[in-house]
């Protein structure tokens, strides 16, 4: 099977391989089993055999089209783990047998400042997601990792730390990251007490990772039931979000917020935690708009910010510091055919705290 698509040079002909794969036809529909089709290797890329994929609440918002803009048929899917199967000639970083990671993003333009800073989220020419992104090489829009096997340019490939499981590892490869990019990126560390608000799949992850990296954590939860789990995380302190008086005693108290809601909620009740110069960093991005009040920001020179996962350098950075820092995601496996339950769950914030989808049972 193949299929000719134009060049700079004229045509070139693209061999494919169709492989099994899980996604929805529309916004309303469950997700089913799909075929779709996959490059074969060119001279700089990976293929590879997805073992697990992780669920990330961007997949449910993606294939309900919350976001709008999704292109059907939609195969979400950016958590992936797996084996190197075969690589193209001139792949220097991979070998077949190898261990690999595929996170959000799977090309960028390389050339405007931001590719070239290590910024290639954030690309000018915008970048190219491992799902529901324009496809240069098929030429129609890319599928993510609930497949059998993605082919993925080995710049953007990533190499996974030996030590951690590696089903719990695959969380890492958005969840991760985008936690660990802010927090970075804003100076979290010693001296810093930090508020993480939302315990779904990506605030597990930034407890764990501002605790390694030496912040005080405070975790804001709606759910009575995570108090617990965030203590065992690392949490130094639990608020129960919805409690008036617990909320007043952190006024003004919080250095940095890392805010991983999925849904509505008042931002403002989070603003107003922060001190003088403090900011709060939005990574969760639901449907609607968050309306925000001039008065939550201007008495403490507060700062609100947001944060798009990070960069393939940072990504290999995060991935080797939660290596060093024994730090995976807590997970419950599923099989393919439990991820449309799985979405329903999310959407009652019933889970602890990511479900990774084990790729074996959509061979079977
Ligand atoms: P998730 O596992 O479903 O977690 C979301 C958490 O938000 C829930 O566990 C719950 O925590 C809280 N929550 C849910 N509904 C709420 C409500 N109505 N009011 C208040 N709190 C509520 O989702 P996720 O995979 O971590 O993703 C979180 C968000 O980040 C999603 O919108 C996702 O699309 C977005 N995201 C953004 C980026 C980026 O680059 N910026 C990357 C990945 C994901 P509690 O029970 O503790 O309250
Ligand atoms: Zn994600
Ligand atoms: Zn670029």
């Amino acid at each position: 099977m193949e299929t000719v698509r134009p060049t700079a040079e004229g045509v070139t002909t693209v061999k494919l391989k169709e492989v099994r794969a899980f996604g929805t036809r529309a916004a309303e529909a469950p997700l089913e089993s799909l075929s779709i089709n996959r490059r074969k290797p060119a001279a700089h890329d990976v293929e590879i055999d997805i073992l697990y994929c992780g669920v990330c609440h961007s997949d449910l918002h993606t294939a309900r089209n919350e976001w709008h803009g999704t292109v059907y048929p939609c195969v979400p899917g950016h958590e992936i783990v797996g084996k190197v199967v075969s690589v193209g000639d001139h792949v220097k970083k991979f070998k077949a047998g190898d261990l690999a990671a595929v996170g959000c993003m799977v090309d960028s333009c390389r050339e405007c400042d931001y590719c070239k800073e290590g910024l290639e989220q954030y690309c000018e020419e915008g970048n190219t997601g491992t799902y529901n992104s324009p496809d240069s090489h098929l030429g129609s829009h890319t599928f993510g990792g609930y497949s059998e096997s993605i082919v993925v340019n080995e710049g953007f490939v990533l190499r996974v730390p030996e030590n951690l499981d590696l089903a719990a590892t695959a969380p890492l490869l958005c969840a991760g990251i985008t936690t660990y990019s802010p927090l970075k990126h804003w100076k979290v560390g010693p001296g810093k007490k930090v508020g993480i608000v939302g315990i779904g799949g990506l605030g597990h992850m930034a407890v764990k990772i501002a605790k390694a990296m030496g912040a005080n954590v405070t975790v804001f939860t709606t759910s009575q039931s995570k108090f617990e789990d965030a203590k065992r995380l690392g949490a130094d302190e639990v608020v129960l979000s919805t409690d008036k008086e617990q909320m007043n005693q952190f006024r003004g108290k919080l250095h940095f917020i890392l805010d991983a809601v999925s849904a509505q909620h008042n931002i403002n009740t989070y603003l107003n935690l922060l001190r003088v110069d403090g900011s709060l960093v939005l990574v969760g991005a639901p449907e609607h708009p968050l309306p925000v009040a001039a008065f939550s920001l201007i008495p403490y020179r507060r700062s609100f910010a947001g944060s798009l996962i990070g960069g393939i350098a940072e990504t290999q950075e995060m991935l080797d510091f939660c290596g060093k820092h024994n730090i995976v995601a807590d997970i419950e496996m599923i099989s393919m055919d439990q991820v449309n339950e799985a979405y329903e769950r999310l959407l009652k914030g019933d889970v602890k705290y990511r479900f990774v989808i084990d790729m074996a049972s959509l061979k079977t």
